[in-house]
């Protein structure tokens, strides 16, 4: 009973973190029929279709050699994300400006191709994208998913706007790239969630104010796109949307856009939509920051948080039983076998009880553990700070394990350290929070 209890805990624990880092392989498909060498896409790059589009009821997936099943789940994947970003943004139809070429909004999703400085980009009603079966890239929607709504909120704005972007028209780099980051929750480096986390990219890459990036030519330092600017564009956006901070909302930018497609530039629809002025606000950026981050992000309210909680609950679940054996199994015996409680024996009973439920609850947290936290948990953690969280989260599962194993000895040796084992996982647990709010 003890022994199967740990062994599920601690499967549960591997399952998860083999979960997180899952990839589904690639498989090919026949090839060297006709291409048609036109497309929308054509506009940011000039590769041809096989002339067997997926159409679904907003969007038309091309492709190279991408297979008829990949297409299909891209369309499936678009249109869900599309549907959400409609709502989010409170936007009906009538609001929608295609080009006149076009009635629905184009993919093309590559096979064969491999830009290795970008992955999937946006254009005026259109996106290219790699293809869920790419040998190169990662095929699991969970890690494409996000890409793609990022891409298609720029589709949204363009859509907007009515037209495509280019000078002098341009909505600034910082809003277009913070918003698709802001509503994504990040695809870059690691949203920036305390003063800590600010303070260290602004001592690598400068106290430069992210409003200031009006084009992406400014961004000159090696990786600062993505560990810098993205991160720094999505935190000037998110405090744009917050109630504790500018009180504007995705209504608001959609009205920007709206504005900026009557003509307006992004300074004048950004002034007259969103509640703080843009040159303010480029001045004011890192003042406000200071009064709206806290100095160290708390894990707690977070898929960390509620990993760490699951665990925690979890291993004193396992400890109460294993600390209770002798009644446990008895009771186990009972609920199996339907045999009623013996006569005054109702400590035996109420051990009953507590198995079932016991049980009931460890499961119930079990599959809430592997299911629910592990993409989250793998969004929580990027760059270069998550081998970092994988590790301590690591150490902190084999800490508990042991602890666990220590206390199963302790007990049948029926000795009084046994009591210790369950502060002791609470202070590993506190221990836990406090590094990894140090690290994320
Ligand atoms: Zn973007």
């Amino acid at each position: 009973m003890r022994r199967s209890l740990l062994l599920l805990l601690v499967v549960i624990g591997l399952g998860w973190l083999f979960a997180s880092a899952s990839f589904a392989s690639a498989s090919g498909t026949g090839d060297s029929e006709a291409m048609v060498d036109e497309g929308s896409w054509y506009s940011r790059v000039e590769w041809p279709h096989d002339g067997h589009p997926v159409e679904s009821s907003t969007f038309v997936v091309y492709g190279d050699r991408s297979s008829p099943d990949a297409r299909r789940e891209v369309a499936e994947v678009a249109e869900g994300l599309w549907a959400g970003l409609l709502d989010e943004f409170s936007v009906d139809a009538s609001m929608l400006r295609m080009p006149d070429s076009q009635d629905k909004v184009h993919i093309y999703a590559y096979r064969d191709y491999y830009p290795q400085d970008w992955g999937m980009r946006a254009y005026y009603a259109g996106v290219v994208m790699w293809s869920p079966d790419h040998p190169q890239r990662p095929t699991d929607v969970d890690y494409y998913g996000p890409v793609l709504e990022h891409e298609l909120v720029h589709v949204l704005e363009s859509l907007l706007k009515g037209r495509d972007g280019g000078d002098p028209e341009m909505t600034d780099v910082w809003f277009s790239e913070g918003l698709a980051e802001a509503v994504v929750g990040g695809t870059a480096g690691g949203a920036v969630r305390s003063l800590h986390q600010m303070n260290g990219l602004t001592a690598e890459y400068g106290e430069v104010s992210p409003v200031s990036f009006k084009r992406d030519s400014q961004v000159t330092v090696p990786g600062a796109g993505f560990n810098f600017n993205y991160p720094m564009y999505q935190l000037a956006t998110e405090y744009l949307l917050d109630a504790d901070g500018a009180s504007s909302t995705l209504n608001d930018a959609r009205d920007l856009f709206l504005a900026m497609g009557n003509g307006a530039s992004f300074q004048e629809a950004f002034n007259a939509t969103i509640d703080i002025d843009l040159d303010e606000y480029e001045e004011a950026f890192y003042p406000l920051m200071d009064g709206y981050l806290p100095e160290y992000r708390t894990p707690l309210f977070s898929p960390i948080g509620y990993a760490l909680f699951a665990l925690a609950v979890f291993g004193t679940l396992v400890v109460v039983l294993a600390a209770n054996a002798r009644h446990v199994r008895r009771a186990a015996h009972n609920v199996v076998s339907h045999d009623a409680p013996r006569g005054g024996s109702g400590r035996l009973f109420r051990s009953e009880a507590i198995v079932s439920a016991g049980l009931a609850l460890a499961f119930f947290l079990g599959i809430m553990f592997v299911v629910g936290t592990s993409s989250g948990l793998n969004n929580e953690m990027r760059g270069s700070d998550r081998a970092t969280g994988y590790l301590i989260l690591i150490l902190y599962l084999g800490a508990t394990t042991a602890v666990l194993i220590l206390a199963q000895r302790l007990n049948s040796r029926q000795s009084r350290t046994a009591h210790l084992v369950f502060p002791g996982v609470i202070v590993a647990t506190v221990i836990t929070f406090g590094l990894l709010a140090l690290v994320i």
